[in-house]
């Protein structure tokens, strides 16, 4: 009996490396873009019937009346156009990628900052361009 245990002497996770500062890390990026890609697609698919037309046969809807169902696939609908929005967003952002001018603004080609970047990886804005995009 040793009363007390040592900390492992085996690998330890190391901080060499890891910046404090918010830096970007393209692999990462890329793969988070992809990951949300795929997301959304999978959830897209999965919700395709909340979006079909609402059947007139009553008891297809179960207790659901007729104006519940249309409000509901209204909603599935739109939440469906926010689904595309973003694809199309995460869509171009990889185009970026593959023709290596990811990290620029596409509006002024000066360089993204980073923690917007890593807020959004879909983010194809600057911060002035986006503040005057949005005046
Ligand atoms: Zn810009």
């Amino acid at each position: 009996m040793y009363g007390f245990t040592l900390p492992s002497s085996g690998p330890r996770p190391t901080l060499f490396g890891m910046s404090t500062t918010a830096k970007i890390n393209l692999k990462v990026l890329r793969k988070k873009l992809e990951e949300r890609r795929a997301d959304l697609l999978k959830t897209s698919k999965s919700t395709s019937e909340d979006r079909a037309p609402v059947e007139l046969d009553q008891a297809m809807q179960g207790r659901l009346s007729r104006m519940d169902a249309l409000q509901q696939r209204e909603m599935a609908l739109a939440a469906q156009r926010r689904r595309d929005l973003e694809l199309a967003r995460i869509d171009s952002a990889l185009k970026r990628f593959d023709s290596e001018v990811y990290g620029y603004c596409v509006s002024c080609d000066e360089e993204i900052a980073p923690g917007r970047l890593n807020a959004d990886p879909s983010e194809p804005l600057c911060v002035e361009c986006a503040a005057s995009a949005n005046r």
